[in-house]
């Protein structure tokens, strides 16, 4: 008798921590999965890992939960299309193997704004694969004068973070090649002073795609990142309205999430579900009903941020 109740009391120990556990590992109360990712979940370096997964024919997600890092193999080698940072860097090199390519085969790395969520693992990556690294001429700047802020500050760069050295420059109109695969440079700037987007072809059952990777979805800066935000939405929405397969560079954009919940990962198990059905990663009307709310957002982001100076001018 008493065996059996140390026994049920051992049993509900376990129990108790299993639910305190998958209370933490998981979405908070009130958070879809891929905001948990950048929310509650932004620091569980464990739950972050998840398994890396294939997009399009030509596109995988390798990167952390909270990070999009987008492998594009190519006929002569592979393009990445940011690194993520570290603890994650030696994991997204990992994924690339998982999915079936050599990381020694990446050519060009290309980023999508000078955040170091962002290119966090560019030097590294760089120096295991040689590959290219490319960034507009205003980003390359910016992201060494944050660095060089920061150290000044006291708050230099952890080990492995460091801000790759300048490479590539990168301008709008540019294309960049290899093999069969052609990325068009266009500048949308707003979230950083010089966010580059890429525009390539994506491939579904050899079905051709536009793809599309606006590298700075969210204004920073207040009134004049803003302004410049709200020119690059307005851009997409005259010039970019027929994008079909958007890559976002967050599984949830912070700022103005993607509609109905559809974050990357939501995407992810959708097409998980029903493998030979559509592919729901191409969905035009979930683009420009994006935009649409990044454009309204936008607006009331550059008002609050106007009120805001015009406060602190009468104080
Ligand atoms: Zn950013």
């Amino acid at each position: 008798m008493r065996g059996t109740r140390i026994a049920t009391f051992a049993l509900a120990v376990v129990a108790t921590a299993a639910l305190v556990g998958a209370q933490t590992a998981g979405p908070a109360p009130g958070e879809s999965l891929s905001q948990s990712y950048r929310g509650s979940q932004s620091r569980n370096v464990e739950y972050q890992k998840i398994a890396p997964f294939k997009v399009m024919d030509n596109v995988y997600y390798v990167g952390p939960g909270s990070v999009s890092v987008w492998l594009v193999p190519t006929s002569a080698g592979l393009i990445l299309i940011d690194t993520a940072q570290e603890p994650y860097v030696d994991f997204v090199i990992d994924n690339i193997r998982k999915v079936g390519f050599d990381p020694k085969n990446i050519k060009y790395i290309l980023l999508t704004h000078g955040h170091l969520d962002h290119f966090g693992g560019a030097a590294k990556i760089k120096a295991l694969s040689g590959a290219r690294i490319a960034l507009t001429e205003t980003d390359w700047n910016f992201m060494a004068t944050q660095q060089a802020n920061a150290i000044k500050n006291g708050r230099g760069p952890k080990p492995g973070d460091e801000a790759p050295a300048k490479d590539m420059v990168i301008k709008e109109g540019d294309t960049i090649t290899l093999g069969d695969t052609k990325m068009k440079v266009y500048i949308l700037p707003g979230h950083t002073p010089g966010s580059p987007a890429y525009e390539f072809t994506v491939y579904d059952n050899k079905k051709p795609y536009k793809g599309f990777v606006f590298g700075g979805p969210g204004p920073r800066n207040g009134v004049e990142g803003g302004t410049e935000f709200l020119k690059s939405i307005e851009r997409l929405e005259k010039d970019f309205a027929d994008v079909q397969v958007a890559l976002n560079v967050h599984s949830f954009l912070n700022s103005y999430p993607y509609p109905n919940n559809m974050g990357i990962l939501e995407l992810r198990d959708v097409k998980a579900k029903n493998p030979n059905g559509p592919n729901p990663f191409i969905n035009n009307a979930l683009w420009r009903q994006w935009l649409k709310d990044a454009h309204a957002g936008a607006v009331k982001y550059i008002a609050d941020e106007k009120a805001k100076a015009q406060k602190g001018q009468t104080n």
